[in-house]
């Protein structure tokens, strides 16, 4: 590439940059020659790739934030409650047919034991009495699940907001 070219193209970037359009005696050189012809095409379509990336809306930073800042709340709340519950009762009931095979096991055991003393009426009526305070009492245990985990959670938020 000789000066003159050199020269012109540099005049040429800079009223690309400037946004003028070039002196009249650049743009008759680039008419004649290929290489500066090339260099302004190059730069007209800088030009226009520049103005449509000028084009695409910046998102607000303000709307940035707000999504920033959900995000982070979402990660730092504590489980919601139906979910959690489900997993705590979920928990609960693995040892419940443990519980239940040993209560039986006990109420046969102790019916072998009991069945040449006492009469059958009564055998029954203490299985009742049995079986019957073991529902009532594994049944106050997961009613009181829900509210085992209720207490948790206000904990959990408490020490969340100082
Ligand atoms: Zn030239």
């Amino acid at each position: 590439m000789n000066r003159l070219c050199e020269e012109t193209q540099d005049r040429l970037s800079d009223a690309a940059l400037d946004q003028r359009t070039p002196d009249p005696i650049d743009r008759e050189h680039a008419e004649a020659c290929d290489a500066c012809a090339q260099h302004r095409n190059f730069l007209h379509t800088l030009r226009s790739a520049l103005d449509d990336v000028s084009r695409v809306p910046a998102l607000p930073m303000r709307r940035v934030q707000d999504r920033a800042t959900r995000v982070l709340r979402a990660a730092q709340s504590p489980a919601p409650f139906g979910k959690r519950l489900l997993r705590v009762v979920g928990l609960a009931l693995l040892p419940l047919p443990f519980v239940i095979a040993y209560a039986i096991g006990i109420a046969k055991g102790a019916s072998q034991l009991l069945d040449s003393i006492l009469p059958q009426s009564a055998l029954i009526w203490l299985g009742m009495i049995y079986f019957s305070t073991l529902a009532i009492g594994i049944g106050l245990v997961y009613a009181a699940l829900p509210f085992a985990v209720a207490q948790r959670r206000s904990i959990e938020r408490n020490s969340e907001s100082p």
